[in-house]
C-alpha cells in the first residue's frame, strides 16, 4: 500500500519535480492527484481520499496559505499539509503553521530532504 498524495502547485514542471522527489526518496505512492491552485485543490479533496497534501504557497486564485486555512475550516480531520516553497522567510513559515500546515519543504530540495521532512507523516 502506498500513500495517496495531492500536489498543489501552479507550475506543472514543479509538480513533476515534486513527484520525482518523492520517487527518488523511495516514498511509496499509490496515487498522485494534482491541482493548479488552492481552489482546484479543494475540489480534488471533495472527490478524492488523500493521505498527504504538498502545497506551493505562491499561486493564482487561491494561494497556499489561504488553501491551508480553507481546509482547516471545511475538514474536521484533514490530512497533513506540507508546504513546498522557495518562499521560506520565518514570517511565512510561521503563518503557514498557524493556519494548519504541519511541515515545510524548501525549494530546491534533495531526495534526502524530501524524506526528512515527510517521514513524520508517513506510516
Ligand atoms: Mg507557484
Amino acid at each position: 500500500m502506498g500513500h495517496r498524495v495531492l500536489i498543489v502547485d501552479d507550475s506543472p514542471t514543479m509538480r513533476r519535480i515534486i513527484m520525482r522527489g518523492l520517487n527518488q526518496a523511495g516514498i511509496p505512492v499509490s496515487e498522485f492527484t494534482e491541482a493548479n491552485d488552492g481552489l482546484e485543490g479543494l475540489a480534488v479533496l471533495e472527490k478524492n481520499q488523500v493521505d498527504l497534501i504538498l502545497s506551493d504557497i505562491n499561486m493564482p486564485n487561491m494561494n497556499g496559505l489561504d488553501f491551508v486555512k480553507a481546509i482547516g475550516e471545511s475538514h474536521s480531520a484533514p490530512p497533513p499539509i506540507v508546504m513546498v516553497s522557495s518562499e521560506c522567510s520565518e514570517d511565512v513559515m510561521a503563518e503557514a503553521m498557524t493556519r494548519g500546515a504541519q511541515g515545510f519543504l524548501k525549494k530546491p530540495f534533495t531526495a534526502e530532504k524530501v524524506m526528512e521532512v515527510l517521514k513524520p507523516f508517513l506510516d
